[in-house]
């Protein structure tokens, strides 16, 4: 016998059942454990326990705390729950039966002998009264009157209507009128009964009609059996399947269920989709307790905020919570309680020992119910709380359509990168970086494309920083920079006398990855590229620390001989000072510097002020040792004057646009043609 089956006998407590002797219920609770332990078939297991009479509540109460796993407890408690009603329902229809079989005889002599029914009244465990036509009570069982608390003389002094009970189903009473009328026989129902102390026995109620011999409606047999405890162990279970327990709030399943029916009965629908803003880092320093507790004063504040009847709120997930809203007079009544939430959520919180504030965020919609579906509103709320997010938080926002459809579509394209990074989607292609002074290619950069199979070609401004958003971009990168490498691996074993580098991109994910440079040293060794033929290009947040000190991986980079170029400069904060302190081998100067080159005869003030700039941080970069690339080189006055102005290399369409390999391998040739040419 295992611990477990030891353990389980101990608890049972031998009371409530009859027909099992000590062994028979070890191999029961044997066979019911191999069951549990194979983690399948929960609910038939609490089946089985009622149907071997184990039907005292204290079975159940004990059994459960040994299911270590809660799911499988709950379908435990749920079989067990179903079994029982069914047991107590099979268990009155015997009952039904012998007292409509003792009534029989009534059919010949009612008043003369009603001993038969006699007994089965006074012996029955269920309730039984009989009442006449006009409602009054004429006999009841000791049982009956047990069960409502009376006495059974207290009981034959009131009248049917008198057991009405708040609960009562809409219909029932007519159904009862139409018994009396005579037009219906039987009524069976699920009944409350008010009790003599105020409080309610909820039973399994039949009710009969009873004919004289003429045929006429008589009397009404009333039988009833306390179903109190199974339903509230019913209750309990659906409580615990629909509402969160820390913060005994409705969850999503109710919501959603809540949601439907406002879509089944309303004509408009508001929803709140409420997210706390770094709930994360409160859990994470505090701890997790800290962090409950937190969340159940957030919840009782937000369920401060239903206080109407058409509100309901609800905990989604963690720190996630919704208000719904059946029938909102419109959007101002929305955002007054949106405002009224904020207001709500941030005043402090006294938890333990710890004073804490928090803000939260919100995506508001309000909507015709027509007009949407329960999901839909929902992942539009859910998107326009992100947009409040990105907006920084601490704040609510409208949903809006146009808006939406764009998210959605971000979400989308964002969704369908992992797949389409392993399907081969991404390509790689590379544009020359041309040396001023003789205008041929000292190098190229890698450019990254995704070829869309709806879309078609999308430019990296697009999904870069989706990939950032979701990490995409740390495998992404990975990517790029193995196809790079080994592209550029193999251009130097074809043009061995053309030294020809290749510049990758690197974000700022990427590079404040711990993994990143051992990561590089690894595609470097996996290709064979000479690290002195890699430029890493770097922004310059990419390449300050969170705490705004250059990050330490460069140093280890450029000691391999691998290049650090600043993309994009002159867009960011860049402070020139700090440059010194950088292993930093190129700069290149962002587009709108070299724009401003393009008509020097234009001598407008800004062109000039554009040329002053330049020459200053390439005179600096050189002092530096840091040559400067200039991008998006367009025309050739652009080109001459920036060779004037001592740039060292151009990147743009006058020499050429980015390109596939095979097109690129022609233009790196020594005895290729120059640029110049080919304007
Ligand atoms: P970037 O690194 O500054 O790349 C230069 C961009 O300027 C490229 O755009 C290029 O096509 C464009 N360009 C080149 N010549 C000219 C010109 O004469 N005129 C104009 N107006 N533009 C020119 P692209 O390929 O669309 O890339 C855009 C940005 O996306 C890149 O800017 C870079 O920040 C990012 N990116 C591209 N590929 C990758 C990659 O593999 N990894 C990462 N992390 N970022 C990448
Ligand atoms: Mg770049
Ligand atoms: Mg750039």
């Amino acid at each position: 016998m295992t611990d477990f089956v030891q353990l389980w006998l101990q608890k049972i407590p031998q009371t409530g059942f009859v027909p099992l002797d000590g062994v028979d219920l070890e191999a029961l609770l044997q066979r019911l454990a191999d069951r549990l332990h194979q983690g399948t078939d929960g609910r038939e297991v609490g089946a089985e326990l009622v149907r071997a009479h184990l039907t005292d509540p204290e079975v159940l109460a004990q059994t459960l705390p040994l299911i270590a796993d809660r799911e499988l407890a709950g379908a435990v408690a749920a079989g067990y729950a179903q079994a029982l009603r069914q047991a107590t329902m099979a268990e009155q229809e015997q009952l039904t039966r012998a007292v409509l079989q003792g009534h029989a005889s009534v059919e010949r002599a009612l008043r003369a002998s009603e001993s038969r029914l006699r007994a089965i009244f006074h012996h029955a465990a269920i309730g039984i009264g009989v009442s006449t036509m006009d409602g009054r009570i004429v006999r009841v069982n000791q049982a009956f009157a047990d069960l409502l608390g009376y006495t059974v003389d207290e009981m034959c002094t009131m009248t049917v209507p008198q057991l009405a009970h708040p609960s009562d189903p809409p219909g029932m009473w007519q159904l009862y009128e139409e018994m009396i009328r005579g037009e219906r026989d039987h009524v069976r129902l699920e009944k409350a009964y008010p009790r003599s102390d105020g409080g309610a026995v909820w039973t399994d109620l039949t009710s009969s009609l009873i004919r004289d011999e003429q045929g006429a409606p008589e009397l009404t047999i009333a039988m009833v059996h306390d179903i109190t405890e199974p339903r509230r162990l019913q209750e309990s279970l659906e409580h615990q399947a629909t509402h969160d327990p820390l913060t005994g709030l409705p969850n999503r399943t109710m919501i959603a269920a809540h949601l439907e029916r406002i879509f089944e009965t309303a004509g408009r629908v508001g929803l709140c989709y409420l997210d706390l803003d770094g709930f994360k880092r409160i859990n994470d320093t505090l701890g997790h307790l800290v962090g409950d507790a937190l969340l159940v004063a957030v919840a009782e504040r937000l369920a401060g905020c239903a206080d109407e009847p058409c509100r309901v709120a609800g905990r989604m997930s963690g720190d996630e919570f919704v208000l719904a809203v059946r029938d909102p007079s419109g959007p101002d009544e929305m955002r007054a309680l949106a405002e009224r939430m904020l207001t709500e959520l941030t005043r402090p919180y006294e938890i333990g020992r710890h004073h804490l504030r928090v803000s939260a965020s919100i995506g508001v919609v309000d909507s015709d119910v027509g007009a949407t579906t329960p999901a839909e509103l929902m992942k539009a709320a859910d998107l326009t709380l992100y947009v409040a997010k990105s907006e920084g938080r601490a704040r609510y926002v409208m949903y809006d359509a146009d808006r939406n459809a764009r998210q959605s579509a971000r979400y989308a394209l964002a969704a369908a990168m992992p797949d389409a990074l392993d399907r081969g989607e991404f390509s790689v292609v590379y544009q020359p970086l041309v040396s001023l002074a003789d205008e041929r290619p000292r190098g190229v950069e890698a450019l990254v494309r995704w070829q869309h199979p709806l879309l078609g070609e999308l430019s990296p401004s697009t999904f870069i920083p989706l990939a950032e958003e979701t990490g995409v971009i740390v495998a992404l990168g990975r990517h790029v920079l193995e196809q790079a490498c080994a592209q550029a691996a193999d251009w130097a074993r074809r043009l061995p006398d053309t030294p020809i580098f290749v510049s990758v991109n690197i974000t700022v994910a990427q590079a404040h990855e711990p993994a990143f440079p051992s990561e590089v040293a690894k595609i470097l060794a996996d290709t064979g590229l000479d690290p002195r033929l890699l430029v890493l290009e770097l922004t310059e947040s990419a390449i300050m620390d969170t705490d705004g000190a250059p990050l330490a991986a460069l140093d280890g980079l450029a000691d391999r001989g691998i290049r650090i170029a600043i993309d994009d400069f002159g867009t960011g904060y860049s402070n020139l000072a700090y440059l010194r302190r950088l292993p930093i081998h190129i700069l290149k100067l962002a587009g709108p510097f070299v724009d401003g080159l393009r008509n020097p005869a234009s001598a407008s003030e800004g062109a000039a002020v554009d040329e002053q700039i330049v020459e200053t941080i390439v005179r600096l970069a050189h002092a530096l040792n840091i040559t400067v690339t200039a991008e998006a080189v367009e025309t050739r006055l652009q080109a001459d004057r920036l060779r004037q102005l001592g740039c060292d290399t151009g990147q743009g369409y006058l020499f050429s646009r980015p390109l596939p390999p095979d097109a690129i391998l022609p233009l790196l040739h020594k005895s290729g043609p120059r640029f110049a040419a080919h304007p």
